[in-house]
This record gives structure tokens, sequence and C-alpha cells, in this order.
């Protein structure tokens, strides 16, 4: 993860090779068509970036170290692009409730913003420091991290600071639901997330994200958010189309939103505009909340089929989808919503990064990032063929050794 607390540049260069099946994401590297599959490959890592990919029988050994990956599959490390890991306290009674049969309200969020209030920021930054690496050693080497258990000026501006620590992708989400202090007044609450908490906010955050749904921000809301937070340097991303059809994914795509996140409840003109707009608004599926919600999955076939660019990722948060496994989330979209295995390793890796608008992260390419995956197992397929198994053996991010 991309960390200044927990990342150091790597000096030297390490060959790892031995690797039975290398996933690049490079179509022109390989075979097995967006995979960019290399049998028998070999990867050099030099000053925390990709030197040289390729086949192992012709790769350089000059290097300072060797690693022998004894046939095993790597893979590019995991780009999660959607959580909530700034955050105190536990729901557990309320998931322990809603499995005995009661539906999940937006509501449920306010449990979690007293709790956040009410922590020190010792004990928020331990939070997502546990998280982030709960995640690497699960295979996730970058991760966005949303604000919004805050809900005041100062605590929406002290959970962007504290997920700055340990990540960059930091999203200022103060438009999670309407603060309680203005339960009678949305508008007024509006106007706060686009005034004065968007100018304490946006110096620490690179994305703003609004949750476009009943029960918490309509439409209108959300433009005005996301404007605002555009105004400001800040590129949108939404919660869009989680619970019921809205206007969340079509605003998406009109505003230029890096990702629409959720995609649950489409509409076919709601499809139409998220193929019409590949690699600019990319689909964010999230399977983990329909999991712990026990809802209905989003299509991604009908997405894929209509060429739009879909997402994996966790949406990590104490409510509605405790989970830091992307390994998770593939073998669900696997089994539920009509992925390919070879679809759900990519939506997890080169799809993340481009909803998160990064070219060097989710391939295995030269000049990119040297964040890998190393799997106890032959194939990526196993991530899904083997759920709920520990696959990852161990991971490089940035170049460094960290699982
Ligand atoms: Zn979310």
């Amino acid at each position: 993860v991309s960390s200044s607390s927990t990342t150091t540049t790597a000096t030297g260069s390490v060959l790892i090779t031995g690797i039975g099946s290398l996933v690049t994401n490079d179509p022109e590297a390989g075979s097995g068509g967006p995979l960019g599959l290399v049998a028998d490959a070999a990867v050099v890592v030099e000053d925390g970036r990709i030197a040289w990919v390729g086949p192992a029988a012709s790769a350089p050994t000059a290097t300072d170290q060797a690693f022998d990956a004894a046939g095993r599959a790597v893979v590019p490390g995991f780009v999660d692009s959607h959580s909530h890991l700034v955050f105190a306290g536990d729901r557990t009674a309320e998931f322990n409730a809603r499995m005995s049969g009661r539906a999940y309200t937006a509501g449920g969020i306010r449990t979690t913003v007293a709790a956040t209030r009410a922590a020190t920021d010792e004990a928020l930054d331990a939070n997502v420091a546990r998280y982030v690496r709960e995640a690497l050693r699960q295979g996730t080497t970058v991760l966005e991290c949303k604000s919004g258990y805050g809900l005041t000026v100062e605590d929406e501006a002290r959970a962007l600071r504290i997920a700055g620590r340990h990540t960059d992708e930091v999203t200022y989400l103060g438009a999670h639901v309407v603060a309680p202090e203005y339960a009678d007044d949305p508008a007024a609450y509006v106007d706060l997330v686009t005034g004065p908490m968007l100018d304490a906010c946006a110096p620490h955050a690179r994305w703003v994200d609004v949750f476009c749904e009943r029960g918490a921000f309509d439409g209108d809301q959300a433009r005005a958010v996301l404007t605002a937070g555009a105004e400001r340097g800040l590129t949108p991303r939404i919660h869009a189309n989680q619970l019921t059809e809205g206007p969340g994914v079509q605003l998406a795509v009109e505003l230029g939103a890096a990702s629409a996140d959720h995609c649950t409840h489409l509409s076919d003109a709601d499809v139409s505009a998220l193929a019409s707009a590949p690699g600019t608004t990319v689909a964010t599926l999230l399977p983990g909340a329909e999991f712990s919600t026990r809802a209905v999955y989003p299509d991604a076939r009908r997405l894929l089929d209509a060429g739009a660019t879909v997402a994996l990722s966790t949406d990590c948060n104490p409510g509605s989808s405790f989970t830091t496994s992307v390994p998770f989330c593939i073998a669900v979209a696997v089994r539920e919503m009509g992925m390919t295995p070879d679809e759900a390793l990519w939506s997890a890796t080169a799809g993340g990064a481009a909803a998160l608008r990064r070219t060097d992260v989710g391939r295995v390419v030269v000049g990119a990032r040297a964040d890998l995956v190393l799997l106890d197992a032959p194939s990526h397929v196993h991530l899904a063929y083997r759920p709920g198994v520990p696959l990852v053996a161990a991971v490089w991010s940035g170049g460094v050794r960290a699982v």
C-alpha cells in the first residue's frame, strides 16, 4: 500500500523467477486476451519498479537477489478502489439482527458516526493501520479510503488527514448521510458539505464522493456536492444505484466521474450510459455489500456484455461489508455475478486502477510500480476455485517484500 509510514523505496534489484503463470494485464505481453498471461515467466524488480518481464529462460541474471516462485502464479497487487476505514466502534449486533431478518437501511451509519467522533486520533489511526495491514496480507497493494463517519467540519478533515497517512487515494465523503444535527434541515447540511466542510477537506483529498440514495442524498443534492468538489480540484466518484434505481449512475457519467460504485439496480439506460464511457466512468461492483446484507448481487455480465469497464472492490466498512478481502470478492463475483475468473481478476487489478485513474498500478509492465502477489496456487483461477482459502504466499509493495 502506498503509505508514507509503511513503504520504503527498495534499492537494488530482485529477480523473481520460476513463475508458473504470470498475469501482466498487458495483452501485448502474452496470451489469454486482456490478462496477458506469460507461462514460465520471470520479473525483475529494481528501485521499486518493474524493470523487466518475460520468459524465465531469457531473464537477465545479473541481479542483486533472486526469488524462486517454484511454479506458482503471480498476479498484480489488488487495487481496492472503495473502502471506508476511518471509523471506530463495532456493529456486530446490527449484522446479527439483520441476519435474523431485519432489513438494512442507510441510517445505521449514524451508529458509527457517534463512535468515530468519540475516538481519539490515535485510536482511529491504529484502526486504519490494522485494516490496511489486513488487506495487504490478502494481496491489496493500493487502497482508496473515504471519510464519512465524522460529518462535522473538524471530524471530516481529521478523517482525511488520518487516511492520508496510509494511502494517497483519499476521498472526501462528507455527504455519506445527513449529519444527525441536520436531520430536520438536509439542505443546510448540503450547504455545509459544499461550503465550510469542503474548504477544510479539499486540501487533504484527491476525490469527492456522495451517497446518492433514498435516505441519503437525492440527485440534485449529489450534483451539488460533486460539482462543488470538482470546482475545488477534487475528481468525482459516487455511490450510485445500490439499494434502488436512481439518478446516480447517469449523473456519474454526465459529470465524468471516475467511478460509479455499487451499480446494483440499473435500468437499460444506466447500462448504456456506463457502456458509452468505458475507461472514463468505471462501474465498480462491491459484492461484499450484497453478501453482508443478503441482497441481490449486481449483474456484472450485463455490464461487461454491454462494454462497460468493471472494477471489483471490497467497500470495507463496519456496517454493510466488513471485509478487506479482494479474493473473497473475486470468488463471489465469479459464483454469483456472471464474471469469468479472468474477468474478475482483471477487474480487481487493472479495473481498480482504472477506477482510480492510475496507469502505474494494476499491471505488470516495465515502469509500473512493483506491486506483485505470489499465490500458493498454479493459476489465478484458484482465487475463485478455492474460495476462503488464504492463497497469498508473498506480496511485494513498491518493490519491497511486505508479506
Ligand atoms: Zn461505500
